[in-house]
């Protein structure tokens, strides 16, 4: 059998996660044999994909090679089976990588194949997805070239990330349509019963709707579009059956869920998630498992912004554990999301485990400000580069808010 190659960390995932843990780890333990498991050439600041939509913001300004933010050993491979039982992984490839601990970062899996005929209609005829980052400038242009009609916007069911997203895309056209005076016919297709999960920012969202007279529909999950008739299908939630709307634009969040290697593997709960403790982010069965990130069964809003305060957390509970100490770092559920509802003001939803709304500074919460577009536009995705990736943590993080 060919010799297994043995770290001390291996992180699986060179995504938002990914990094900024092998980064905070090589700050901190520069002397550990560690190294990131991840395929892909280019790292993606998927945040910024909204403000590419939007014509806010360059798309080339969202890719950076990996190279430059790979702090230790890059393993260029995919994971392809997890075997924690022997503290071990199988990579594509056929090789097998040993380890001490294990952090998983593997973010989530887009199912666009589950809405049937999305995969053939995407990228023309008006319909599109901030979700693949090579169609968001697709999104603009549609933006710009409508000329009125039916506009609808859609949102699966939950878990998905960054939750505010199917409804910023739809805010920042609504706007560029007004202020050209496009008749547009909005409206916002949802699994769930609200605008939002926390009822503070719900009742702020309804009236940004209610303010561009867009029409919000709950409890509908589309299943279907016909790209040649311009109609898309939805299930109703109410048992009522379906339900086919034709539109003129359309712009879709695919359905999500855990990727399948991690479903399909012993570290999964119920729903295919890694199953970590809330607090710690230690798995519950494999001490020496540790998740952060899309991927991790955390009830938190799936965000950069949770990631930026749990990779602190995750990295002290991991050293903790190594050096047989108790862990005892505790991440609060923190996430955030700057809902972009117009060209120069952000309402920044920012909220703990349990819908517990918090307010870093001292702004009305339920308020769009324009301090907060400018920190989505320019302040963020800076500190995304700069701060998280690095995997600096600021003594006193929570002196300054991050919705990613
Ligand atoms: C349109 C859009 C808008 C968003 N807006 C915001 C926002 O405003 N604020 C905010 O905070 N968040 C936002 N997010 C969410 C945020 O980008 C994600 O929550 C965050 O990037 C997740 O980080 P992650 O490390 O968990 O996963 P990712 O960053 O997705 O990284 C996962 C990595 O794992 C790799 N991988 C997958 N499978 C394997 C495998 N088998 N083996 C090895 N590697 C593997 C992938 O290639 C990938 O690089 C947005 C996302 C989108 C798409």
């Amino acid at each position: 059998m060919a010799d297994i190659q043995h770290y001390d960390v291996l992180i699986i995932g060179g995504g938002t996660g990914g990094l900024a843990v092998a980064a905070a780890l090589k700050r901190a333990r520069p002397q550990l044999r560690t190294a990131v498991v991840e395929p892909k050439a280019t790292h993606d600041y998927q945040p910024g994909w909204t403000l590419v939509g939007g014509g806010v913001m360059a798309i080339e300004k969202t890719r950076r090679p990996m190279a430059d933010f790979m702090p230790t050993a890059w393993v260029k491979d995919a994971v392809a089976e997890f075997q924690p039982r022997s503290s071990e992984v199988l990579l594509a490839s056929g090789q097998r990588l040993g380890y001490d601990q294990l952090v998983v970062a593997a973010g989530l899996q887009l199912d666009w194949q589950r809405v049937e005929g999305l995969q053939d209609a995407l990228g023309r005829d008006g319909v599109t997805s901030n979700y693949r980052g090579d169609l968001a400038p697709y999104t603009w242009q549609c933006i710009q070239n409508f000329r009125g009609g039916r506009a609808l916007f859609t949102q699966p069911p939950m878990p998905i990330k960054c939750a505010g997203a199917p409804q910023k895309v739809l805010y920042l056209a609504a706007d560029v349509w007004r202020r050209r005076a496009v008749a547009a016919d909005l409206h916002f297709f949802t699994q769930g019963g609200a605008m939002f999960g926390v009822p503070l920012y719900a009742k702020a969202l309804d009236g940004v709707m209610a303010g561009y007279g867009a029409a919000p529909h709950f409890g509908h999950n589309l299943v279907a579009v016909d790209g040649a008739r311009r109609e898309a299908t939805f299930e109703r939630a109410d048992g009522c059956g379906r339900v086919t709307e034709r539109y003129d634009f359309l712009h879709v969040m695919p359905p999500q869920s855990a990727p399948d290697v991690i479903k399909s593997s012993p570290l999964a709960d119920a729903a295919g998630w890694v199953e970590v403790d809330r607090s710690s982010l230690r798995h519950v069965r494999y001490d020496n498992v540790f998740a952060l990130g899309d991927c991790a069964s955390t009830p938190n809003a799936k965000t950069a912004a949770a990631i930026r305060k749990q990779f602190p957390v995750l990295v002290a509970n991991l050293l903790a554990a190594r050096d047989g100490k108790p862990v005892v770092a505790s991440y609060d559920g923190y996430g955030g999301c700057p809902l972009t509802v117009e060209r120069g003001k952000v309402l920044l939803a920012e909220f703990c485990y349990d819908g517990r709304v918090v307010s870093t500074l001292p702004l009305d919460p339920a308020k769009p400000h324009r301090l907060y577009w400018w920190m989505k536009t320019t302040l963020f995705p800076w500190m995304y580069w700069h701060v998280i990736l690095r995997g600096r943590d600021w003594k006193h993080p929570a002196h300054i808010p991050y919705g990613g």
